[in-house]
């Protein structure tokens, strides 16, 4: 699985850092926008659950979960 954030959409609030427990963030993408933890462990179900309340929370719905 991996984070897909639009940078189109993303305005860089960084709400998912804390609502996703830092599988994803600002720090972690490009000019600005949110990106993925390149350590965020999709396999514990936990981080998988945080990452889909962030997906709800975003308030620009710019972020997306591929397989
Ligand atoms: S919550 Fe959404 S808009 Fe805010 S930084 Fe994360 S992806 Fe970007």
């Amino acid at each position: 699985m991996k984070i897909i954030v639009d940078p189109d959409k993303c305005i860089s609030c960084n709400m998912c850092e804390d609502v996703s427990d830092g599988a994803m963030g600002v720090k972690f993408g490009k000019n600005d926008k949110a990106g993925q933890n390149p350590e965020a462990d999709f396999t514990d179900r936990v981080v998988v659950a945080n990452v889909k309340l962030a997906i709800e929370t975003c308030p620009t719905q710019a972020i997306k979960l591929e397989d």
